[in-house]
């Protein structure tokens, strides 16, 4: 079978365009599609992103980065506490002769920006859903309908499944997915308070559940991210502001000031999902197709970024060669590449949440003085920064920030 194209990404979010915009410049036919018409260009963003150096080094590889970088906001300071406890670990980039820890960016601006990179590429787009997939050897036959129903066929050598935490393009190609919804929600809004943020973030280890604060692009606003039970969750979504921002304020203290308003509230139900080793032909998942995480230690799309970078490498390096893009051995090379970081991140992030939503007093105890001696324990917290930043062991070019 001769393919219509040698790469289709199936969904354009941000890991799917991040994808498309590292291929862009090989000799390689590349498809991206997404069953959603393109964000509007004033929509909202769903969500704020903490993303580590590795992350922006891989964004600046994409040339991206100098488009994103006035809408970021560093995270130059990050404080953990414990509710009634004393200790507090800071984190600071100052530290480690960094600008920043990190930054923060609304999900839609880089989806935005990474699709606006690829206007005079060679990529192609289509506004499809993949609906079946057929096995040819050669190549995949996939169905692909628009909204209106209308139904197309192209024949790719590679499909990459990008298409989120319910993919269904792993569902058709038969894999095998641990996937279940998490007993949690998180209360997500933007807090308007008295203090400047000065670019610290902070993570809060409240009776309730985890609250995190991301400093916002205006200097007086965070965005609020609180892990709560499920019910819980929807109780307090539906509490006017006036009432709510009491509670938010008694849960996490006065260390970042008075609360003053909150917007933008809304409930996110919570669900893990990651891929169980199997295997298809012509067949790669990325993002979160691939690992889907709470999202208490923010690593989601940092992990499907080390994706899109390690699957571009193996593409540019079989492009440069003329060796075909979706063989056993380069599919086989990327699963295989990618298992130590899943597992590494997924255990770490299962691990968190179990540790700090246990009340219990013992835990409590050792969570507190765990988190005052780190802040002398100066080899470990330079490590504990080093790996929350995403820059281990760089492994590709596009790691490193380089484009070719
Ligand atoms: C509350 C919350 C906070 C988070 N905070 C952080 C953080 O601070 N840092 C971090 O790194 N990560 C964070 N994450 C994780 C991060 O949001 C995700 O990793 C990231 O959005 C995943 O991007 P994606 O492109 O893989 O998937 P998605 O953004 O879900 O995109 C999938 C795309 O596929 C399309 N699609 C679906 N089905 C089809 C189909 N059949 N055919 C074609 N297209 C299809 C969809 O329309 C969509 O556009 C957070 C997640 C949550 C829930």
């Amino acid at each position: 079978m001769t393919a219509d194209c040698d790469v289709l990404i199936a969904g354009a979010g941000p890991a799917g365009a991040a994808l498309a915009c590292a291929l862009a410049h090989l000799p390689l036919r590349v498809l991206l599609v997404d069953a959603a018409p393109l964000p509007d260009p004033k929509a909202a963003d769903r969500r704020a992103l903490a993303l580590g150096l590795g992350s922006q080094r891989i964004l600046q590889g994409l040339d991206v980065w100098s488009t994103l970088a006035e809408q970021a906001t560093p995270i130059r300071r990050v404080e953990v506490t414990e509710k009634g406890w004393p200790g507090v670990t800071r984190l600071a980039a100052s530290e480690l002769g960094q600008p920043a820890l990190g930054w923060v960016l609304g999900d839609i601006a880089l989806q935005r920006a990474l699709l606006a990179r690829l206007e005079d590429s060679s990529v192609r787009r289509a506004a499809v859903a993949v609906t079946a997939l057929a096995d040819g050897g050669e190549a995949l036959a996939v169905t692909a309908c628009k909204a209106d129903g209308v139904a197309y066929q192209v024949t790719t050598r590679l499909l990459v499944a990008a298409d989120g935490s319910d993919s269904a393009v792993c569902r058709l190609a038969g894999l095998r997915r641990h996937q279940r919804e998490l007993p949690h929600s998180v209360l997500l809004g933007r807090l308007h308070t008295d203090r400047a943020h000065s670019g610290v973030a902070h993570e809060r280890f409240a009776a309730e559940g985890p609250m995190a604060l991301l400093p916002g692009a205006h200097p007086l606003d965070y965005t609020v991210v609180w892990t709560l039970p499920h019910e819980r969750a929807q109780d307090l979504i539906t509490l006017p502001a006036a009432h709510l921002i009491p509670l938010l304020q008694s849960a996490f203290g006065w260390r970042a000031g008075r609360f003053v308003a909150l917007t933008e509230s809304r409930c996110v139900r919570l669900r893990e999902a990651w891929l169980t080793g199997t295997t298809a032909n012509r067949l790669v998942a990325i993002g979160s197709a691939a690992n889907t995480l709470h999202p208490i230690a923010a690593q989601g799309f940092n992990l499907g970024l080390r994706d899109v970078a390690e699957l571009a490498t193996g593409l540019a390096a079989a492009a440069a060669v003329g060796a075909d893009p979706g063989s056993a051995d380069l599919v086989r090379a990327y699963q295989q590449g990618r298992q130590a970081d899943w597992r590494g991140v997924r255990q770490a992030t299962r691990w968190l949440p179990c540790l700090f939503e246990n009340p219990a007093p013992p835990l409590a105890a050792v969570r507190g003085l765990g988190l005052a001696s780190l802040d002398v324990l100066a080899p470990l917290k330079r490590r504990l920064m080093v790996r929350a930043m995403g820059v281990t062991a760089p492994q590709s070019r596009l790691q490193r920030g380089y484009t070719s």
